[in-house]
């Protein structure tokens, strides 16, 4: 069996592992145009805040450990054309320049996806940069240097750690969206509110409810116009979203209206012999349990191992993901999973929602922290539909544990009385997830009565 996998981040890094795991015969060829494979862009932010000391950990494999796998490993090879009815496709070697055409039986879409980059007059400068790959992340680690004004565009969780990392290192930070609020995807305004304090404690410009019109470079800066006002800077980073990047399968199988290439349970498109995983793919998505475009390492990693369970048969169904994610701000934890109420109301689902803040543990302890929590529930099914936490107590596993509920299609009552341990060094008799579940309850028992 010749499997062609191309494009080799996080899902096709974990795709080929877990093929030549479960094949240990298939003639497996990656194809990547970069020079470096399993860059975690993670670590970006905390690379440019100083945490990361040695960016070389922000790779967790290699060429070398591929092809001891197994692999037959094509750095800096452009796969340009993929004919599906032929099985071939057209590879370029970067270096070279010499272009060959070869056949597969199974082809593995692992392409990824690239940051949006809008039409907006004058956005191709030197002076604004994208936020994606190594090659991006040397860029802004270095052109930082001699770049005290420093605009993020987007302030999603990308360009919120961004403008993060630059302010803790001394820069003139503006931080630009066209949204009223900071991460409104992920995150209430009661949370939202919070962050943004912090930001202007921090010295962070935000601009938001402001759209860029234009940029205008100069030989020493670049001028940022918005519909609202005109900011100077040295450095712009675009952190606007990401698109999948699908183009060589257009019109060849099913895709979303973004371009997402739309698989079944097993990650096999509509063309059964192409699969796809990671950012080029659409997610199920438990809370809503439609499809959806959610670019998350998370999901790469966990699809990229199912295309090598089911890349010969369907074997192990995908669980789907309530995208979940988290980040660190100024040392306040957020996390979050599933809907917002925002999106829920967006969405027509019929949600109420809680917002309580309590210690983490009882007072009596030497110390405590204040978590405020957020849960997102149906009130008829009384099924968790979202959650979020914010402390400077670490919750992120919180966060997981109400992912693990929205998953099982737990209710408010199941939160309320689970079973939690109760210790004072680390909660009360309840555990604050359950009191969380127990002020939902009291919420529709409130509406009852009223
Ligand atoms: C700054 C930043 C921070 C992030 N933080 C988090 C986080 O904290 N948690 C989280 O879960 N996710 C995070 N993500 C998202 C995560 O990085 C992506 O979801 C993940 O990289 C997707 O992996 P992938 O392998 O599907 O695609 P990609 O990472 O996009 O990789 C695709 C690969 O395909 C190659 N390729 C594309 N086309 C071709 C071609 N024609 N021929 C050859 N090669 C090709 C590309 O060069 C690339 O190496 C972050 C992303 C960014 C940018």
């Amino acid at each position: 069996m010749k499997v062609a996998v191309i494009g080799c981040t996080h899902a096709g890094t974990f795709a080929t592992k877990q093929i030549l795991a479960e094949n240990p015969d298939a003639e497996v060829t990656v194809y990547e145009r970069n020079d470096v494979i399993s860059f975690l862009s993670c670590g970006i932010a905390l690379y440019l805040g100083g945490e990361v000391k040695d960016p070389q950990g922000l790779f967790y494999s290699s060429p070398d450990e591929l092809s001891g796998l197994g692999a037959k490993v094509l750095m800096r090879h452009d796969v340009k054309s993929i004919d599906n009815q032929a099985h071939t496709i057209t590879v370029e070697d970067l270096d070279s320049h010499e272009t060959t055409t070869t056949s597969y039986d199974k082809l593995v879409m692992t392409t990824g996806s690239w940051p949006v980059i809008p039409s907006i007059p004058g956005i191709k400068s030197d002076r604004v940069l994208l936020c994606k790959n190594w090659a991006h992340a040397q860029a802004l680690f270095n052109r930082a240097k001699d770049s005290k004004r420093i605009a993020v565009i987007g302030a999603g969780y990308i360009g919120a750690e961004l403008a993060e990392a630059y302010s803790l290192k001394n820069h003139d930070v503006t931080l630009i969206d066209a949204q009223d609020r900071v991460m409104p995807k992920y995150f209430d305004a009661a949370f939202t509110d919070k962050v943004e304090d912090e930001y202007t404690k921090h010295g962070v410009a935000l601009a938001l409810s402001q759209k860029v019109q234009s940029f205008e470079t100069t030989d020493d800066a670049v001028t940022i116009h918005t519909d609202k006002e005109s900011v100077t800077v040295d450095l712009a980073i675009l952190c606007i979203g990401f698109k999948p990047n699908t183009i060589l399968l257009e019109g060849k199988v099913d895709m979303a209206a973004n371009g997402a290439i739309l698989t079944n349970d097993y990650m096999q498109s509509s063309d059964p012999d192409i699969f796809a995983a990671g950012d080029s793919a659409a997610v199920h998505y438990n809370p809503t349990g439609k499809n959806a475009y959610i670019p998350l390492a998370t999901n790469a990693v966990r699809q990229g191992i199912l295309v090598g369970k089911n890349l010969v048969k369907p074997t192990v169904k995908y669980m789907g993901t309530q995208s979940t994610s988290g980040l660190s701000l100024y040392g306040i934890s957020l996390c979050s999973t599933g809907l917002t109420y925002e999106a829920a109301q967006e969405q027509g689902i019929n949600a109420q929602q809680v917002i309580i803040t309590d210690n983490y543990r009882p007072e009596f302890m030497p110390t405590t922290l204040p978590v405020t929590m957020s849960l997102v529930f149906n009130p008829e099914t009384r099924e968790i539909l979202g959650g979020a936490l914010m402390s400077k107590y670490d919750i992120s596993q919180s966060a997981n544990l109400l992912s693990v509920c929205i998953q099982n299609h737990n209710t408010i009552d199941d939160l309320a009385m689970v079973d939690m341990l109760f210790q004072p060094n680390f909660d009360r008799p309840f555990n604050y997830l359950n009191i969380l579940g127990q002020a939902a309850q009291q919420k529709l028992a409130e509406a009852v009565k009223a």
